[in-house]
């Protein structure tokens, strides 16, 4: 199942992504944490990524969509795959479409007010990824390995707001583009994490 979650930035498709792909056995591909990970390692990637990331903007289209590529050639995503934040413009998606055939896109709905709180409370394991929230990781200490919970840097308040404007412009069209193929499954994403799985569940069978 070649799969695709869509969704504003701290829409939860993070969350989600990681319990589809536990539930399926198929790899969690996130363009943003392919992208904290070259700058963790100091690649030229990574350099290059990381002051469009600081400003809240995309990362241009040919170094996501050559990211993106390599990732997806891995023997591991033979038998299917998730895509998570990717494709974010109509040029990735353009480019996605002559490498791969998308079963299903899913659009989490959310209510943009209220995802700037969001946001500002998630907190990230830079070495494996995890995502929580300063409310359940009191301790800021991250549960699957251990290493310290950070706020990432494109999570702090100016830069959400530049994020959000960046999302209804490039990437909500893409809505539209997965929609006129017939391939786009809407889900309720203001609910718990439990009932936004249990609707994307529905929304895959
Ligand atoms: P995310 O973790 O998906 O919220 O992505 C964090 C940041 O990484 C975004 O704000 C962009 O700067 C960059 N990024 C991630 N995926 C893409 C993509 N598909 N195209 C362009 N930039 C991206």
């Amino acid at each position: 199942m070649n799969l695709i979650i869509m969704g504003a930035p701290g829409s939860g498709k993070g969350t989600q992504a990681a319990i589809i792909c536990k539930t399926h056995n198929i790899p969690h591909i996130s363009t943003g944490d392919l992208l904290r990970k070259n700058i963790a390692d100091g690649t030229e990637l990574g350099k290059k990524a990381k002051e469009f990331m600081d400003a809240g903007k995309l990362v241009p289209d040919d170094l996501v969509i050559a990211l993106l590529k390599n990732r997806i050639s891995e023997a591991d995503c033979k038998n299917g795959f998730l895509l998570d934040g990717f494709p974010r413009t109509k040029a990735q998606a353009d480019a996605l479409a002559e490498i791969v055939d998308i079963d299903i896109a899913l659009n989490l709905i959310t209510d943009l007010n209220k995802l700037a709180d969001r946001m500002a409370s998630r907190r990230v394991c830079l070495k494996c990824g995890f995502t929580t929230s300063a409310q359940d990781a009191p301790d800021g200490i991250c549960k699957a390995c251990g290493d310290k919970l950070v706020i990432r840097d494109d999570d702090k308040r100016e830069v959400v707001e530049n994020r959000l404007k960046v999302y209804e412009a490039n990437t909500a069209p893409l809505v539209e583009y997965y929609e006129q193929k017939g391939l786009l499954k809407a889900v309720d994403g203001m609910q718990s994490i439990e009932a936004v799985n249990a609707a994307i569940e529905a929304a895959l069978k």
